[in-house]
C-alpha cells in the first residue's frame, strides 16, 4: 500500500489504514472547529511569530546537536544526540504544549484540560497555562497521583488542579477517558491538549507538527557538522510517538534515512508484561483512531507494563502503526534490563543521565548493525531527574569502584 509516496496524513486524517476520528456524535462540533482551523492558524505569520519567540527564549531552542565522542568509540560509529532533555521542563513535551496554548488562545478558548499519565505532559501543560493565564485542568488516574508526587505537586504551585480519576485501574487511560467526558461537556470554552501523536484526526497530525521543529533543526545542524543533511540511522523512542514523529517528520519520504523506532519490551516481549505495542498490537481503535493495539483474544486492551512511565501505552499513535506496517520504519524492542544498562552507559560516558524513555532508544544501539563511517542520531528525549529512585534501586555493582577509591 503506498499513500501517495507519502508517510504525511492524507486529506482524510488517516495514515495507510490507520488514524481517522472515530469519535462520538457528543464530539463532532469540538474535532470539526479544529480540524478546519488547525492549519491555517498554526501557519499564519500572527502564530509562527509567537510560537518560534516562545521556542527561543521560553523552551531554550535550538537545542544542540551534541556529537558524543566517547559513545561514538564504544560502538564504532559517528553517534550525534540531539538533546531535547535541555528544553524548559527537562523534555520534547514543551514543544507541543507551547504550539497548543497559542493555538487554544487564536480559537477563542480559555479553559485548557489535558491528561497525564506520570506527570511530565501535566506539568508542561501547566507550565503554559500558568505563561498564558489560562485555567488548566489536569485529568490523572488515582494511581498516578500517588506514586508521581513530585509532579502532581510542580502542577499545583503552577496553578492546575489535579483531578484524580478513581475508574478503571486508575492509570493513563482512565484518565484520558475522563478527560474526553470533560470536553464533551464543556465544547465551547475548553480546549483539550493532548500529550502525544494519539487521539482523533487532527491531534496526531497537529501534535506531529509541532515537535517536527526537531527534525527541522537536526537537518541544518547535520550539515554543519557532517556536510550532510540527513543521517544514516535516526532512533527514537517510542510511547505515543511524539519524540519520534518530531524527529523523523522531515526525513519520513527520505528513503535514505534508516528510521529505527524503539519500544518498551517490559520483562521480554513474550513475557505478558510489557509494552511493545507494534510488536504485539493488532489494528484496533483507542481513543480515537484505529491504530496498533495490545489486545486479548476478545478485543480488550491488554495493560501495558513498562519501568518507564512514559511508554507504557497499549496503543500507539496511528502514523507509528502505518511506518511500521509499510515497512518505513524498523521497530527494535528493548527491555526494561537493557534500558538501565543504557541509561548508566551514556552517563558514564558521556555525563548526561537521560530520562528512561531515552534510554531505551540508546539500548537499541546494541541492535544494530553499525559501522565506523555511519551517522547515526538519537533522539534524547528528556532527562532523567525524575526517574532517579529506579536508577538508584539498580545501580550497577560496580558503583563500588567509583566510591571507596
Ligand atoms: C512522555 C515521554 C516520552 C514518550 O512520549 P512520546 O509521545 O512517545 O514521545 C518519551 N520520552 C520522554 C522523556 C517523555 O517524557
Amino acid at each position: 500500500m503506498k499513500n501517495n509516496n507519502s508517510y504525511k496524513v492524507d486529506s482524510n486524517g488517516f495514515y495507510g489504514p490507520y488514524g481517522g476520528a472515530f469519535i462520538p456524535e457528543m464530539l463532532y462540533p469540538n474535532i470539526r472547529e479544529l480540524e478546519e482551523q488547525y492549519m491555517e492558524i498554526i501557519y499564519s505569520d500572527a502564530f509562527q511569530e509567537e510560537y518560534r519567540g516562545l521556542l527561543k527564549d521560553f523552551v531554550g531552542r535550538p537545542t544542540p546537536l551534541y556529537h558524543a565522542k566517547r559513545l561514538s568509540a564504544h560502538f564504532h560509529a559517528n553517534i550525534f544526540l540531539k538533546r531535547e532533555d535541555l528544553n524548559h521542563t527537562g523534555a520534547h513535551k514543551i514543544n507541543n504544549t507551547v504550539g497548543q496554548i497559542i493555538l487554544a488562545r487564536h480559537l477563542g478558548k480559555h479553559r485548557i484540560i489535558a491528561e497525564t499519565g506520570a506527570g511530565q505532559h501535566g506539568v508542561a501543560t501547566a507550565t503554559v497555562c500558568a505563561l498564558a493565564g489560562l485555567e488548566c485542568i489536569v485529568y490523572m488516574g488515582a494511581l498516578d497521583v500517588e506514586r508521581q508526587a513530585p509532579n502532581v505537586r510542580k502542577m499545583q504551585m503552577l496553578g492546575a488542579e489535579v483531578r484524580p480519576v478513581q475508574s478503571g485501574n486508575k492509570t493513563l487511560k482512565d484518565a484520558t477517558n475522563e478527560a474526553i467526558r470533560d470536553w464533551i461537556n464543556n465544547p465551547v470554552d475548553t480546549h483539550y491538549i493532548i500529550g502525544s501523536v494519539v487521539g482523533p484526526h487532527p491531534y496526531p497530525d497537529m501534535v506531529t507538527r509541532f515537535q517536527s521543529v526537531i527534525s527541522e533543526e537536526m537537518k541544518s545542524q547535520l550539515q554543519e557538522k557532517t556536510g550532510r543533511d540527513y543521517p544514516d540511522y535516526l532512533l527514537a523512542c517510542v510511547g505515543g510517538g511524539s519524540n519520534a514523529a518530531g524527529a523523523y517528520y522531515h526525513y519520513m519520504d527520505d528513503l535514505r534515512v534508516k528510521l529505527v523506532s524503539v519500544e518498551a519490551a517490559g520483562l521480554g516481549v513474550e513475557s505478558g508484561q510489557s509494552a511493545a505495542t507494534t510488536t504485539l498490537g493488532r489494528d484496533g481503535i483507542i481513543h480515537g483512531s484505529r491504530t496498533l493495539l495490545m489486545q486479548d483474544a476478545d478485543g480488550q486492551i491488554t495493560e501495558p507494563y513498562s519501568i518507564s512511565a512514559g511508554l507504557d501505552y497499549p496503543g500507539v499513535g496511528p502514523i507509528h502503526a502505518w511506518l511500521n506496517r509499510s515497512g518505513r520504519a524498523e521497530v527494535v524492542n528493548v527491555t526494561d534490563q537493557q534500558a538501565l544498562e543504557a541509561a548508566f552507559l551514556l552517563t558514564r560516558l558521556e555525563g548526561i543521565i537521560p530520562a528512561l524513555e531515552t534510554a531505551h532508544a540508546l539500548a537499541a544501539l546494541e541492535q544494530l548493525d553499525l559501522k565506523e563511517d555511519h551517522n547515526v542520531v538519537i533522539n534524547l528525549s528528556g532527562r532523567g531527574d525524575k526517574d532517579m529512585d529506579a536508577y538508584s534501586a539498580h545501580l550497577p555493582g560496580e558503583k563500588k569502584k567509583f566510591t571507596t577509591d
